[in-house]
C-alpha cells in the first residue's frame, strides 16, 4: 500500500470529507488539507504561450547518416551513426490552448537536441518562410490572428487588412492557403528551421545554412472541408494521432537536410538570403542529407514534459551560429524572455529543459531554484577557489557582416528587398499542380469572403494586386471567385 499524504508528506486519513461543525457544516478553518487542495487547484494553470499555445510532443533520437564536418564542428554531427536524444514539440500558432488541431494555421516544429555541448534548439515551423521579416512587426501581426478587441471573435477583416498592407506576407499566405495549411496531423508534414543560420567548422570557416526536416511518412493534408469537419469530430486529432502512433510502435521519422551558402555567395544573391520571407532555391542550393530523427517515446506526463518544454533559438551550440536574419535576431531575445515569464527565471532547471551534461555558471537564486543553487561554491567570477573557466574552444570569430551605420532601414525600400512576388509566383506556377492550384484558389476565396465592414472593398482590392503581381492567372481566379468586377483599365495594370 502507498500512503496518501499532503504536499509536505504528512499522511492523512481523510481526503474527501471536509472538517465541519456537525454533519451539515459550516466548515472549520482548521482543515489545512482542504485549503491545500483548493489553493493548489487554483494555481494549476500557468500562462499559456501567447503563440503556439496548443501543442503536442514526444521524445526520440537523432542519428547522423552523412558527414557534414566540413561545415560544422558541432559535436552532435561528429560521427556517422552518432545518436543524440531529442524532444520535439509541434503546435498550431494562433489558437488558444483549447483550440482545434486542424485549424488552417502554420504548425510549430521545435526540436531540442540534448547534445554533450549543451542543448541546441531548432525552433521552426512546417513552412520554410514566415509572414514578416522584421520582429518589430510581430505583435501587430499576431494580434490580427487573435481576436477582434470589440467582438472578441476571430476576424478575416483584420487578417486580410494586415496581409494586404504588408505584401511581404504573400509567400507565407500562399503556402498557408494551400492544402499544406491544414496538414493531416503532425507526422505528415515537413519541418523547417526557416531562418538562415550559420555553421563553423574546425578551421572556423563560416557557411550559412537552412535546416529542412523532411517527413518520411509522406506529405498528407486535410482538404478544407475535412479539416473543418475534424474540428467537430476530434479537435485533438493531431495530439491523438501522434500519441497513438508512438504507442503502436509506429515511430514517425524525418530526414534532416541542410542547404549551404558561402558568405561570398550570400553577398552576391539577387535576393536577401537572410530574409525570412524567402527560400533558397533547392536547384541552386541542393539539399544535403545529415541524418534521421525518430520519435519513439511519448511523454509520461504531458504538463511536465511537453507543456513545460521551453525552446529558444538562442540555444545554440559550438559549431552552429546565428545570421543577420532580423527575425532570428528578435527571437533570440523574445523566446527566453517568454519562458522566464511563463515558467520562471529558473526554467532551464525543469527536467525536460535541463542539459543532461554539464551546467556551470554563477546564476544564483530566483523563484523555484531547485538544483542546490551552486551549494557552497563561489557565486562570482573570477574567483580564487573553483576551477570553472571560459571554454576557449567554443570562441566564435566575429561575424563581420554588420555595416557601421545604425538606422531603422525601411525593410522594403532597398533594391532587392521589395520583391515579394517572384517566389510566390514560382510556387504557384512551377511547384503546384492543377489540383493544388484549384484548392489554393478556393481556400483563398472562402477565407476572403469573411472580410466585412466599410473597408471591405479597399482590402480586397489591395490584396488582389498582390496576387496579380505574383501571377496574373492567380489574381484573375481569386477576383472571379470573389465576383470582383475588374474594368479594362484596371486589368491592363495587372497584365504581365
Ligand atoms: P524546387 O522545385 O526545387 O522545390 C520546391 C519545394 O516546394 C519542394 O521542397 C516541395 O516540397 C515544396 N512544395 C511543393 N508543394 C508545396 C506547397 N503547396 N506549399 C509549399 N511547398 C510546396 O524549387 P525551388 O527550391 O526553386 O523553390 C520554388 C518554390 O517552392 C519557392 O519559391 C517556394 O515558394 C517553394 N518552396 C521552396 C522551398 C525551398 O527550400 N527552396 C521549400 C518549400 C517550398 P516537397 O518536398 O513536399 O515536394
Amino acid at each position: 500500500m502507498t500512503k496518501l499524504t499532503n504536499a509536505s508528506g504528512i499522511p492523512y486519513f481523510d481526503y474527501e470529507d471536509s472538517l465541519s461543525a456537525g454533519p451539515r457544516g459550516p466548515l472549520l478553518l482548521e482543515d489545512f488539507i482542504l485549503h491545500e487542495k483548493m489553493a493548489h487547484f487554483n494555481r494549476e494553470r500557468i500562462p499559456e504561450r501567447v503563440v503556439h499555445a496548443k501543442g503536442s510532443g514526444a521524445f526520440g533520437a537523432f542519428r547522423v547518416t552523412n558527414d557534414i564536418t566540413r561545415y560544422t564542428k558541432a559535436a552532435l554531427f561528429s560521427d556517422i551513426g552518432k545518436q543524440t536524444r531529442v524532444v520535439v514539440r509541434f503546435s498550431t500558432v494562433g489558437g488558444e490552448k483549447g483550440s482545434a488541431d486542424t485549424e488552417r494555421d502554420p504548425r510549430g516544429f521545435a526540436v531540442k537536441f540534448y547534445t554533450e555541448e549543451g542543448n541546441w534548439d531548432v525552433v521552426g515551423n512546417n513552412t520554410p518562410v514566415f509572414f514578416i521579416k522584421d520582429p518589430k512587426k510581430f505583435s501587430d501581426f499576431i494580434h490580427t490572428q487573435k481576436r477582434d478587441p470589440y467582438t472578441n471573435c476571430k476576424s478575416a477583416t483584420m487578417t486580410w487588412d494586415f496581409y494586404s498592407l504588408n505584401p511581404e506576407t504573400l509567400h507565407q499566405v500562399l503556402i498557408l492557403m494551400s492544402d499544406r495549411g491544414t496538414p493531416y496531423g503532425y507526422r505528415h508534414m515537413h519541418g523547417f528551421g526557416s531562418h538562415t543560420f550559420s555553421m563553423l567548422n574546425q578551421a572556423n570557416e563560416l557557411h550559412y545554412v537552412k535546416f529542412h526536416f523532411k517527413t518520411q511518412q509522406g506529405i498528407a493534408n486535410f482538404s478544407a472541408e475535412e479539416a473543418h469537419q475534424m474540428k467537430a469530430d476530434d479537435p485533438d486529432f493531431s495530439q491523438r494521432d501522434l500519441v497513438t502512433a508512438i504507442d503502436n510502435n509506429n515511430y514517425p521519422r524525418w530526414t534532416l537536410y541542410i542547404q549551404v551558402m558561402t558568405p561570398e555567395t550570400a553577398s552576391s544573391q539577387l535576393f536577401n538570403p537572410f530574409d525570412l520571407t524567402k527560400t533558397w532555391s533547392q536547384k541552386e542550393f541542393p539539399l544535403i542529407e545529415v541524418g534521421v530523427m525518430e520519435l519513439n517515446e511519448n511523454a509520461e506526463n504531458y504538463f511536465a514534459e511537453i507543456e513545460q518544454a521551453a525552446f529558444s533559438p538562442s540555444h545554440i551550440v559550438n559549431g552552429i551560429g546565428f545570421s543577420p536574419d532580423k527575425m532570428l535576431q528578435g527571437r533570440i531575445l523574445s523566446y527566453p524572455d517568454a519562458q522566464r515569464h511563463r515558467l520562471g527565471v529558473n526554467f532551464e532547471q525543469i527536467p525536460v529543459n535541463r542539459c543532461p551534461f554539464q551546467v556551470n555558471n554563477y546564476h544564483r537564486d530566483g523563484q523555484m531554484r531547485i538544483d542546490g543553487n551552486g551549494g557552497k561554491r563561489p557565486n562570482y567570477f573570477p574567483n580564487s577557489f573553483d576551477d570553472i573557466r571560459p571554454d576557449e574552444a567554443s570562441k566564435r570569430p566575429a561575424e563581420v557582416l554588420a555595416s557601421n551605420i545604425a538606422d531603422r532601414f525601411d525593410r522594403n525600400a532597398a533594391p532587392r528587398e521589395n520583391d515579394h512576388f517572384t517566389q510566390p509566383g514560382v510556387l504557384f506556377r512551377e511547384v503546384m499542380n492543377e489540383e493544388a492550384k484549384n484548392n489554393l484558389i478556393s481556400n483563398i476565396v472562402s477565407a476572403m469572403q469573411g472580410i466585412e465592414g466599410p473597408k471591405k472593398e479597399e482590402i480586397i482590392d489591395r490584396q488582389l494586386c498582390h496576387f496579380f503581381r505574383a501571377d496574373f492567372k492567380l489574381g484573375m481566379a481569386v477576383a472571379r471567385g470573389l465576383q470582383v468586377q475588374l474594368d479594362e483599365s484596371r486589368l491592363a495594370q495587372h497584365r504581365p
